[in-house]
């Protein structure tokens, strides 16, 4: 069986840190490590519709940004497809025999959902589309026969989601579709990112994030700024590592190297820890530690993006020929499912034979 990827982001805003540990990053060394036949990268213009319906320049003007970041992390359109979900119909019409497949309350169900319901205040009145973008992520991932699908923690109930629709449709029609598998990032740090202010996860929606495209110097501030432990006052306190974000996001990024560079009173990070854990460690040195290491890892990327910038007909032209090849297996996947479903009618040669012998009888 082939081995092929499916993932991708909202075109909500920038992106930041935590769509970089979450999936980005081990995105672009899955794409580098030659195991997959096919990568497929959406940017999923029409599912950020579902809460942006008033709003489509927002979404509109931030296609070119995520394409933008996802050139500068190192996704190589030779390798990797970009494409644009709203250009793909083939994707719709698959999310509408899905829904049938679907009921109101396993929507009403899914964790992410529900919590996602709550942030945006839609409690008194879900837009239809809203409630329904699991089953048409599931068409996403399904139209081109993904395996994989390297995401952050909160994708697993979507995952969940598809895997069902997957084997319902199977049993219902007969084996068409493919069962993903969800690739969660190795290091638990990275799979929900908490934002700058503690929250628990870094989110556009939040704005508690560092963005990959934010200059030096406002990375350096939103460092300095960041939330950390409470009760750890003077700089003698004890403080405490767990729920401290600025720990998290040194879990997520710091190597051993790095503490010889930048710090080499400490061999690594536990030392590090245990130190601020005794009192002794003030958060002006670890967030000091912390911007070094983000902008070491930071700085290649916005230089990259700021070559890309000078060429947006390139960008364009990435996303378009990306978009073409990308239809092109969705509408393959769909011609498979309406056989499946025998809704192929104008290609079903036995269907008018019967027809025909019916009705002349
Ligand atoms: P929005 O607020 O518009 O939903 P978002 O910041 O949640 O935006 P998405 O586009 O919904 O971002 O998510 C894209 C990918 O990034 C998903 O795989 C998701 O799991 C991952 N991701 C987003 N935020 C984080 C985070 N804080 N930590 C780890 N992964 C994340
Ligand atoms: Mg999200």
């Amino acid at each position: 069986m082939k081995k092929v990827i499916l993932t991708g982001d909202r075109p909500t805003g920038k992106l930041h840190l935590g769509h970089y540990v979450g999936s980005l990053r081990q995105r672009v060394e899955l794409q580098n490590s030659g195991e997959y036949d096919e990568i497929f990268i959406m940017i999923a213009d029409a599912q950020a519709l579902t809460d942006n319906a008033e709003n489509p320049e927002k979404i509109r003007q931030n296609i070119v940004e995520v394409a933008l970041d996802y050139l500068s992390c190192g996704l190589d359109p030779e390798k990797s497809v970009i494409h644009i979900q709203s250009q793909i119909p083939e994707l719709f019409e698959l999310t509408v025999y899905y829904m049938n497949l679907v009921t109101v309350s396993r929507l009403q169900r899914n964790p992410t959902v529900k919590s996602e319901i709550q942030l945006r205040n839609f409690e008194a009145s879900i837009p239809v589309g809203f409630l329904a973008y699991p089953i048409s992520q599931a068409a996403d991932i399904t139209a081109f026969k993904a395996t994989a699908v390297p995401c952050g923690e909160d994708q697993q109930p979507m995952l969940e989601q598809t895997r069902e629709i997957v084997r319902k449709f199977n049993s219902i029609y007969g084996e068409t579709l493919i069962e993903p598998e969800i690739l969660l990032p190795d290091n638990k740090a990275c799979l929900r990112l908490p934002g700058t202010d503690g929250k628990a996860k870094m989110s556009k929606s939040l704005n508690n994030c560092i963005y990959l495209s934010d200059t030096a110097d406002e990375v350096r501030k939103k460092v300095m700024g960041m939330y950390t432990d409470p009760n750890h006052l003077r700089v003698s306190d004890p403080g405490q590592v767990e729920g401290n974000p600025v720990f998290t996001y040194l879990d997520a990024f710091c190597r051993d190297e790095q503490f010889e560079r930048y710090l080499p009173e400490y061999q690594n990070l536990d030392e590090m820890k245990a130190h601020y854990r005794r009192g002794g460690l003030g958060d002006v040195k670890v967030k000091k530690f912390l911007n070094s290491v983000l902008q070491e890892e930071l700085e290649p990327i916005r230089n990259r993006r700021k070559e890309f910038e000078k060429d947006i007909p390139y960008v364009y032209e990435v996303l378009k020929k990306g978009t073409e090849a990308a239809r092109e297996v969705a509408a393959g996947t769909l011609a498979d499912v309406k056989k499946a479903m025998k809704i192929n009618y104008f290609d079903d040669l036995e269907l008018i034979n019967e027809h025909i012998r019916k009705f002349s009888k």
